[in-house]
């Protein structure tokens, strides 16, 4: 079986690279290689993907901008699709935006801002592309993905093409339905709301204001490390138990603010790993309180 000719009879000559290091392709800049990754250029070639992989027993991921993965030092074996650049075409009709599952948040901000629409201002600072915000229901500043999405195409583990309606997608604090079915996110309608350019253009500023001031954008992470728990909040949690600035490795507890952990030093994914352990073993030991994390890991980490 000669998978990399097969994956490219199925998208392109070109759209198929093998062992690409994943440090990369994610934010965290960590990771060993992708065995194969895949870059679909439209719907069907994502599905032809799936069902391949699903008859030839070969386990497959799909990623956006990897601005919220943690891939091991081994990487991962099997086919890594990502929907980014490849796949990004955005529609506006009206109040309307639709945009392919690869569109950058940011990018989506903007059209809208040059347009006068408000809805997408909590945006204008999230890495990520539509497709991973809406499996994620990404969020800042009391704005999240639940308030603009209106419809999403999808396609099954077993690569059937789906409808969702808002209601269907189960948006709640950083989770979604596609958490718990596994379903390809390919396109995201999204409804704005007609503004002021200049409202919105103040909000924007002052999001990215406080961003600047509060995140350590100057090293690589991917944004905060654990969701918010129940009644507290993870970074007040983490300083607590004195660990502001704690280095493990190349890892570090960033130091302007304690719900990131940063990659300070070419930290090696093992590093991440096991600071994220430490934190939440002394978290749970000083209070009692368990940090889920809101990364997402892929690989193999013991
Ligand atoms: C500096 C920084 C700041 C950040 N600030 C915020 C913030 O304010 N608010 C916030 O919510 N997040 C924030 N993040 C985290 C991240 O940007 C978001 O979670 C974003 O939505 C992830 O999108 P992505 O394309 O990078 O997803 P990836 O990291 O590529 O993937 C994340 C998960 O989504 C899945 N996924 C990705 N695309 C698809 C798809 N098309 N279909 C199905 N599954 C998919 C992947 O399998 C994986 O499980 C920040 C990250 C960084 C680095």
């Amino acid at each position: 079986m000669d998978v990399k000719s097969d994956l490219e009879a199925i998208t392109a000559v070109g759209a198929v690279l093998c062992q690409q290091p994943m440090a990369r392709y994610t934010s965290f800049r960590v990771g060993g290689p992708a065995q194969y990754m895949v870059l679909p250029r439209d719907y069907s070639q994502v599905v032809g993907v799936i069902n391949y992989c699903n008859a030839a027993g070969i386990r497959w991921y799909v990623m956006g901008k990897g601005t919220n993965l943690l891939v091991s030092d081994e990487g991962v074996e099997g086919v890594v699709m990502v929907l980014g650049e490849n796949l990004a075409e955005v529609r506006l009709a009206g109040t309307t935006l639709t945009a392919q599952a690869g569109a950058a948040l940011t990018r989506l901000s903007a059209i809208a801002l040059a347009n006068s629409l408000a809805g997408l201002e909590f945006a204008s600072g999230i890495p990520g592309t539509v497709g991973g915000a809406v499996v994620m229901n990404a969020g800042a500043y009391g704005g999240e993905m639940k308030d603009v999405v209106r419809r999403v195409l999808a396609a099954t583990p077993r690569g059937e093409l789906v409808h969702y309606s808002a209601a269907e997608l189960e948006l709640g604090y950083r989770t979604s339905i596609f958490q718990r079915n596994g379903n390809v996110v390919l396109e995201v309608e999204m409804e704005l709301t007609p503004g002021d350019g200049e409202a919105i253009q103040a909000k924007i500023d002052e999001y990215t204001r406080r961003r600047r001031e509060k995140q350590p954008l100057d090293k690589p992470s991917a944004g905060s490390t654990f969701r918010r728990p129940p009644g507290h909040y993870a970074g007040q949690l983490i300083e607590s138990c004195n660990l502001r600035g704690v280095r493990l490795g190349g890892a570090a507890v960033s130091e302007k603010h304690c719900g990131f952990i940063i990659n300070d030093n070419q930290a090696t994914a093992r590093d991440i790993y096991r600071l994220i352990r430490k934190v939440q073993a002394e978290v749970k030991k000083k209070h009692n309180v368990d940090l889920e994390t809101e990364v997402v890991m892929w690989g193999k980490f013991i």
